[in-house]
């Protein structure tokens, strides 16, 4: 007991050091002197729990502080205490998803929550399916797994020999997790077809429908269609109603990702970006991103009940007897792909029960309107070109803004945005994400999604993205 008060102890002084604006987001050191500043390596002997809280306060000294208000690192930032509360609780708990008799409250939860989920997405009266796993790669491989099985249910059984070319189509803005679950399923990733997106980022109906036909003529059979809901970098949302007519016509499972969009599922004010999304037999929803919720924590929803039970099952005679006394619908283990499966359902249960729905839809109207404040401040300021909603935009350092040379201008700028980041973490002060897209150099990407970021938070990063590389 008197360990663990002192782990508590730990926990809370990193707590309030996280929420301070004054320390650093990061300790950053390269990996070479991060390794030789602590001894890491184990040993044949056992420490003392002296020497285990010393090793406790080592690795929270060197680790990120994704609580900090200037971390903007992921689509994963912030650190809710009533999210923490129920992943201490869950881990105390320390149980095991698979079946109703291990697992009685937390198996209800995940019912209750996932219909709840479906209600919002505006199926009828919640009615569905769908299941909490690791994250939302996993369940956009989840809902290219079902759609496969409800066209060839006998790919279970006898596998892809038993079946014709599949085609898969996403847009080129899409997440890399469409095409590793192809890989993953022994679909293959040159079967997953890339749509082109316009220049905000959203998929072009009418070049999806060109490719269904094209892959048609050719013998292939298109058989899964993922709209993305708030792609990773621009933050765009695809047509899903025009996507939907097009699913329809040519009968192909939809599957909305709205890993990152779909929490807007919770705001009056911007739900209709996802307008179409219950025409979709699937979505992908990680409430660990824009809701906050403590990692890891991803929904897949399902339109049709049974089909996963079905495509998924293997009724292992120690784990899942059929002839238990109580209702095997509950025993939702059998449902997925992993046998064990964590407890992710109680940290957004119990969020949602301490916010309500309204205090998440405040939470989300708040990062959007950080996002829209971002935008409106580097849109006329010097040396700033904006890209789009994820608010996308170079910093053009004074020694780059005025090159003429056009060529020697974009490779300058393709230096800019990883010179700041190194320089960023090495001050520590702050933590933004950048990337290249096709033709365009590298760029940052802020994604806001940090309930304790404030538009002083927004104004600092302006200033330090300056600071930092005002003589680039
Ligand atoms: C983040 C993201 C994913 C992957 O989710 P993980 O939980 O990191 O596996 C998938 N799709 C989109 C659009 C995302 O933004």
């Amino acid at each position: 007991m008197t360990f663990l008060q002192e782990v508590v102890d730990i926990l809370l002084a990193y707590i309030m050091e996280s929420f301070d604006r004054s320390t650093k987001v990061i300790d950053f050191h390269y990996p070479n002197e991060l390794l030789q500043r602590n001894n890491w390596e184990l040993s044949d002997e056992p420490e003392t729990l002296d020497d285990i809280l010393i090793s406790c306060r080592a690795t929270l000294k060197y680790a990120i502080k994704t609580a900090h208000p200037r971390y903007f690192n992921q689509l994963s930032t912030g650190l809710d205490m009533v999210g923490l509360a129920a992943d201490w609780l869950t881990s105390t708990a320390n149980t095991n998803m698979f079946t109703y008799e291990v697992a009685p409250v937390f198996v209800l939860l995940e019912y209750v929550t996932l219909k709840k989920m479906r209600e919002i997405i505006g199926w009828e009266d919640g009615r569905g399916d769908g299941i909490f796993s690791p994250g939302g790669a996993i369940s956009n491989m989840y809902a290219m797994l079902l759609a496969r099985y409800k066209m060839f249910p006998e790919v279970k059984e006898k596998g892809m020999s038993s079946v014709p070319k599949l085609v898969a189509f996403t847009s080129e803005h899409s997440h890399f997790s469409i095409k590793k679950g192809a890989a993953a399923l022994g679909i293959g990733t040159e079967s997953v077809i890339c749509i082109k997106a316009d220049e905000r980022g959203k998929l072009i109906p009418s070049d999806l429908e060109r490719r269904i036909v094209e892959a048609k003529q050719k013998g292939y059979v298109p058989f899964f269609v993922s709209a993305t809901a708030g792609t990773t970098v621009y933050g765009a949302f695809d047509p899903l109603i025009a996507i939907s007519d097009i699913c329809k016509k040519y009968n192909i499972w939809m599957h909305v990702d709205g890993a990152w969009g779909g929490s807007l599922l919770m705001s009056r004010k911007h739900r209709w970006k996802l307008n179409g999304v219950e025409r979709a037999n699937s979505m992908t929803w990680n409430p660990h991103k824009m809701m906050a919720v403590p990692l890891q924590c991803s929904a897949l929803l399902v339109r049709e009940e049974g089909l996963m039970q079905s495509c998924n099952q293997m009724q292992a005679c120690y784990l899942f007897q059929q002839d238990k006394q109580y209702d095997l619908s509950y025993d939702t283990g059998d449902k997925a792909l992993q046998c064990g499966r964590h407890v992710d359902i109680f940290k957004l249960w119990l969020m949602w029960r301490a916010k309500g729905t309204i205090g998440f839809e405040a939470q989300i109207d708040k990062c959007l309107e950080l996002s829209e404040y971002l935008y409106n401040k580097i849109k006329d300021r010097d040396g700033y070109q904006m890209q789009h909603t994820n608010v996308c935009f170079w910093y053009l350092p004074p020694g780059v803004r005025y090159l003429e040379d056009k060529v020697e201008r974009m490779k300058r700028l393709h230096k800019v945005a990883p010179t700041i980041k190194a320089r960023m973490m090495e001050y520590g002060t702050t933590m933004v994400s950048y990337q290249p897209q096709g033709d365009k150099v590298n760029f940052f990407r802020m994604v806001i999604s940090n309930p304790a970021a404030t538009f002083e938070d927004i104004d600092f990063l302006i200033e330090e993205i300056e600071r930092l590389g005002q003589d680039l």
